[in-house]
């Protein structure tokens, strides 16, 4: 029996969050820079033996290789490097790719941020408490010296 997932892939999510260049990254693909957003070098693609006909295009985040004709987004891309299906594909880029579901994402982040405002709430609350501290010993300060000019009147 497979493997029960905690979480189901967003499609249309991942391949906004993903990048060709976390893609890249994650393959060790190397390519040249041929532009602000493209770059080009040899395709990795099983069976491709391109030179440099593998092009990324970084700003709309997708490739092509003009060999094998392949094409398409970080989830096609996937699916052909590993020959899986595109289910699968969304799971090794969740799994492998540094991606985590926004929603997840959520979950994960709400109790940091909670955590930080607890940390400000004790650091305020700190502050006031030092604060009303220091009044304290003003006070008692203030009123020793009119316990003492009460004695020195007194005294005279
Ligand atoms: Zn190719």
């Amino acid at each position: 029996m497979a493997e029960e997932k905690k979480y189901e892939v967003d499609f249309r999510e991942l391949k906004a969050l993903v990048s060709f260049g976390d893609v890249v990254k994650h393959y060790s693909i190397e390519l040249d820079k041929v532009s602000d957003v493209e770059s080009r070098g040899a395709c990795p693609l099983p069976d491709c033996n391109g030179k440099r006909s593998f092009t990324v295009n970084f700003q709309k985040n997708v490739f092509k290789c003009h060999s094998c004709g392949c094409g398409g987004d970080v989830l096609d891309f996937v699916q052909y490097k590993n020959i899986i299906t595109l289910k699968q594909a969304g799971q090794y880029i969740v799994d492998n790719i540094k991606i985590v579901p926004v929603f997840l994402e959520d979950k994960i982040a709400t109790p940091q941020s909670n955590e930080e405002t607890e940390d400000l709430m004790d650091w305020r609350e700190a502050a006031i408490a030092s604060t009303k501290l220091e009044i304290a010993l003003l006070e008692q300060l203030l009123e020793m010296k009119h316990v003492l000019l009460k004695q020195l009147l007194r005294g005279n």
